[in-house]
């Protein structure tokens, strides 16, 4: 069986101590009788570790934390495929000497963003807030209301993370309703920065208050704004998203946010503000333990470029319409399989834009095609909801259509 091309190619891959295992193990099976001897390969391809499996998302969420938030652009893919060998990732190649790591991602970031003096990248957001109040406020004060002590997912929460610095938190106001004279009141010789954090994954309704940038900003502490989401600049189809350009304009003297949420882009915590702010935060030597990997920067540094293209704004801005067509034309094109053509609602997902309903269309499906969908190849991941499996089109690409078809047809052979 290793002879076999399609099991040596996988030696390459994998290695030939897994291979091994999964061909004596396949082979096991034939013997005991579980299945025939030509199921032999594909059983014991079907059992290699995989590295990642590609998955169609078909859930309506634009940005799924457990699938990996955003799809990057194509020219993200590009770039990331150059950066893979020796890159000028912290090289000066006019001068043959040492430069500043990352600097093409750093100045494509300081263009998008006039505003901003100087930017750092660091791993995530997380990671930004906590080089942030350890460079800025350890064994200080930073001030935060009652009503933005979040938690971000999995358990994690700001509150916690920023402690962890060494930092105390002046929590001031109350959950529903924060003025600005309650942080006015607060500050004192121990304040090291006032920090705003962005609701990105909840919303208050009702009874409700606080304190704008602007009337932070002039209270005299530095102002350091995690707006969660990462748009660089307004975008009107998310009008109370906040955007860095408008942060920084409004008096914020930092901003931090993710890269892989709005932005579009990899995973990375993006820091851009007052460069007297960003020098000690880069200087710290923290700082090299949430160093950017040279993947990361490439990727980035397309993105930010191309931010139209990425297929997060893609999604985002497909007409209803041309939503509709697709699903028509899926519809069409399996004609054995009874499913229903209907409304649905996407969201942003992934700690952004909570409560808004973007308008979509779903193919509905009765819910016993979700778990063979999920688990079928490629794997197409849709949402339940009142007893049904809808595949939400707003998130899947046009050119993943056919896949889907595929998908299904397969489904509907096998049960
Ligand atoms: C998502 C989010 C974070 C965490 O960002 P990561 O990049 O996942 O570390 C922090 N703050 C806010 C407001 C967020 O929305």
């Amino acid at each position: 069986m290793l002879a076999d091309p399609r099991i040596a190619e996988l030696v390459a891959r994998c290695g030939r101590r897994a291979v091994k295992t999964a061909v004596l193990a396949a082979q096991d099976r034939v013997r005991n009788g579980e299945i025939p001897p030509e199921e032999a390969v594909p059983s014991a391809l079907a059992s290699l570790p995989p590295i990642h499996e590609p998955v169609i998302n078909a859930t309506g969420v634009l940005l799924h934390t457990n699938l990996g938030r955003a799809a990057l652009s194509p020219v993200a893919i590009d770039a990331i495929t150059v950066a893979a060998g020796p890159t000028d990732v912290e090289f000066d190649l006019g001068s043959g000497t040492r430069a500043r790591r990352g600097r093409h991602a750093l100045a494509a970031l300081t263009e998008a963003v006039p505003g901003a003096e100087a930017a750092h990248v660091v791993n995530n957001n997380a990671a930004a807030l906590a080089l942030i109040a350890t460079a800025l406020a350890s064994d200080k004060e930073i001030l935060i209301s009652r009503g933005e002590l979040v938690e971000i997912g999995d358990g994690f929460r700001l509150p916690e993370l920023l402690e962890a610095s060494g930092a105390r938190l002046r929590e001031v106001g109350t959950t529903n309703r924060t003025h600005v004279s309650d942080y006015a009141a607060a500050i004192g010789d121990e304040t090291a920065f006032i920090l705003k954090v962005h609701p990105s994954n909840f919303r208050i309704e009702g009874f409700t208050a606080e304190a704008t940038i602007e009337e932070l900003a002039a209270l005299g502490p530095p102002v350091v704004f995690d707006i969660g989401s990462g748009l660089l600049r307004p975008e009107s189809a998310l009008p109370k998203e906040p955007d860095a350009a408008t942060a920084l304009s409004n008096g914020a003297d930092l901003v931090t946010c993710s890269g892989d949420k709005l932005l579009g882009g990899p995973q990375a915590g993006i820091i851009l503000g007052r460069a007297a702010l960003v020098d000690p935060v880069r200087r710290h030597p923290l700082a090299r333990a949430m160093r950017t990997d040279k993947v990361t920067f490439a990727a980035l540094t397309a993105t930010i470029r191309g931010q139209e293209q990425t297929p997060t704004f893609r999604h985002l801005r497909v007409p209803v319409s041309h939503l509709h067509e697709r699903a028509h034309r899926i519809a069409a094109a399996l004609p054995e399989i009874r499913f229903e053509v209907v409304e649905s609602s996407a969201t942003v997902g992934g700690g952004g834009a909570p409560g808004v309903r973007i308008p979509s269309v779903a193919l509905a499906l009765p819910e016993s095609f979700a778990t063979p969908l999920r688990t079928g190849n490629p794997p197409v991941v849709g949402r339940t909801e009142h007893g049904r499996l809808l595949l939400d089109l707003r998130t899947v690409d046009d050119e993943h259509d056919d896949a889907v078809i595929h998908a299904l047809r397969e489904v509907d052979r096998c049960t």
